[in-house]
């Protein structure tokens, strides 16, 4: 199907389907600022009038984007009164709308915008990266070890490097002598050929911060994620000023606005770029562009979303060169995978689908099976 530009300005919004996407993981997700038992998702699908589709998916962590499944549809559900007769192309003037009504409500806002772009690139007949000017088709991603005893995630670590990947994301915060002990028994396991990198989740105050990251120099870190709270600039600045481990803002960096501000403030040395937190694709874009223009590097990180936003933060990643690293993840605890086509995640690396759009839907069966509201 190939769309006209007068087609393109022709096309409206008809139906905003809300689905309860609930997606239970083999063992509760534990950082250092709280555990999760499953993604208790909302999934969006807009229909439209020229017989196109769009998905996005919200998968709000509570802790970090302050939302719950429960706020998520009723949020969703007066943005659909709000999208509705526009022209979901108009992916600018419809960001400003869902601003308006739901201030804060960053797993939503996305998931209607990754619906929004899924259109879009059906419309244009181009992967997401594709019209974005991106070349990348695959890249590496790390794993993440979440929280547990020292042995524990070494013992997972072993795992992941049998299972292909050779970066791996280790979660601290939690016990200073603790945290030490968790990297001596990873580093010891998997030897120096694997990369590692760390993420405090706002765990450490600064000065226990300074001390543990100077103490963890031997171990060979890549980078150490949000060392302490998202809210002290200040201290994330003088964290960074004393590390020998590089800093990389996470929690502190939600739309575009914190990265200069965290920028202009010298406060990290890179950014994780989430769409969660984000609240759209285009400001994961703007996030890239405005550390690009400072000359800092990126991650695209994830919450515990399906490989349906996972591919959405995919297609982000492959189109921006200053995106160094991957953590996309989510979906490797999840007992079921619902989604048909999208990224592949095999031996460390993603693979991106080169259908038009998103390039991943949703098993039609499962699909049948989730409420909606
Ligand atoms: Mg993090």
């Amino acid at each position: 199907m190939s769309f006209t530009p007068a087609d393109a300005a022709r096309i409206r919004i008809t139906g905003v389907d809300i689905f309860v996407y609930d997606l239970p993981l083999q063992q509760p997700f534990r950082i250092a600022i709280g555990t999760m038992g499953a993604a208790n998702d909302v999934l969006i699908r807009l229909r439209t009038d020229a017989g196109l589709t769009g998905l996005g998916e919200a998968c709000p962590f509570p802790p970090i984007t302050g939302e719950t499944q429960a706020t998520n549809i009723a949020a969703a559900q007066a943005l659909r009164e709000v999208v509705i007769g526009r022209n979901p192309l108009e992916i600018e003037s419809l960001l400003r709308r869902y601003g308006a009504f739901v201030h804060s409500n960053p797993s939503l806002t996305a998931a209607f915008d990754t619906a929004c772009h899924d259109i879009l690139g059906q419309a244009a007949g181009l992967p997401l990266y594709r019209l974005w000017g991106g070349d990348r088709t695959d890249f590496e991603t790390d794993i993440t070890a979440d929280l547990d005893t020292p042995s524990a995630m070494a013992e997972r670590a072993v795992g992941y490097v049998a299972a292909g990947f050779s970066m791996i994301k280790i979660k601290v915060g939690q016990g200073r002598e603790a945290d030490l002990e968790r990297l001596r028994a990873i580093r010891d396991v998997v030897g120096s050929g694997i990369r590692l990198q760390i993420d405090a989740n706002q765990g450490w105050s600064p000065s226990t911060a300074k001390e543990t990251l100077k103490r963890m120099e031997c171990f060979d870190i890549l980078f150490c994620e949000q060392p302490v709270l998202a809210s002290d600039i200040d201290g994330l600045r003088s964290v960074r000023r004393a590390s020998p481990i590089p800093i990389m803002a996470d929690e502190a960096v939600y739309g575009p606005a914190d990265a200069a501000r965290l920028i202009k403030a010298e406060a990290c040395d890179s950014i994780n770029i989430k769409l969660m937190k984000a609240g759209s694709l285009s400001a994961m874009r703007k996030i890239a562009h405005t550390a690009e223009a400072a000359n800092l590097p990126c991650m695209v990180g994830c919450m515990l979303e399906s490989r349906l936003a996972l591919t959405a933060a995919a297609h982000v990643a492959a189109a921006h060169r200053n995106i160094l690293w991957a953590d996309l993840d989510g979906h490797s605890s999840h007992k079921v995978d619902p989604v048909i086509g999208g990224m592949t995640f095999s031996r460390g690396r993603v693979t991106l689908p080169e259908g038009p759009g998103l390039g991943a839907s949703i098993d039609p069966a499962f699909l049948d099976g989730l409420t909606r509201v």
